[in-house]
């Protein structure tokens, strides 16, 4: 694994300290935490994180694990880190994306104008004569959404940004019902 901040090697059987967050939780009465305190239970968190061995950064280990992936899938239920700006997170999950959604197409088809937009992004695609666009929603609030629920439409051309009915696929479909699309509009 490599760390996202110094990209130098972290041993995976070497021991780390790993740092938890404090949130847990625990169920008692106002009166039974009185008395006798609550017992905590840890609750789900993606908090956990270790000190690199080379930079000494705060890593997470959720960071740790989406930063090595290999796999567009990893991505599903990742929780992003939000900002007001577009986030290095954000940008290399757009660049793997991409790579997903143009490996999908059939050949002779290209993806063009595919941009983000700090968490979400549209482009289109063409067989070189008719186009068809489509856009993912903001990853962070609607997760797993870029992946089952991507829209697609006609367009006239690669500037049409209303076009028609929108329709919805998903990675797996994607190269298929591009192609519907595109056939449908050559009829
Ligand atoms: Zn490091």
């Amino acid at each position: 694994m490599k760390c996202p901040n110094c990209k130098k090697s972290i041993d995976k059987n070497e021991k780390l300290r790993v740092y938890g967050s404090a949130r847990v939780t625990g169920i008692a009465s106002l009166n039974e935490f009185w008395s006798n305190g609550v017992f905590w239970e840890p609750s789900d968190s993606s908090d956990e994180y270790i000190l690199c061995p080379h930079c000494s950064e705060q890593v997470t280990l959720e960071e740790l694990r989406i930063h090595n992936s290999k796999d567009i899938k990893d991505y599903l239920y990742h929780e992003f880190v939000s900002s007001t700006v577009e986030t290095e997170e954000f940008k290399q999950f757009f660049r793997r994306y991409k790579s997903a959604l143009k490996k999908a197409l059939p050949d002779g088809l290209k993806i063009i104008d595919f941009y983000s937009n700090a968490f979400d992004g549209s482009g289109f695609i063409t067989d070189g004569e008719h186009y068809v666009y489509f856009s993912f929603s903001d990853v962070r609030f609607l997760k797993n959404e870029w992946y089952h629920h991507i829209l697609i439409r006609t367009a006239k051309h690669e500037k049409d940004y209303t076009g028609g009915t929108n329709q919805y696929t998903s990675l797996p479909k994607f190269g298929e019902d591009v192609q519907g699309l595109l056939d449908w509009m050559k009829r």
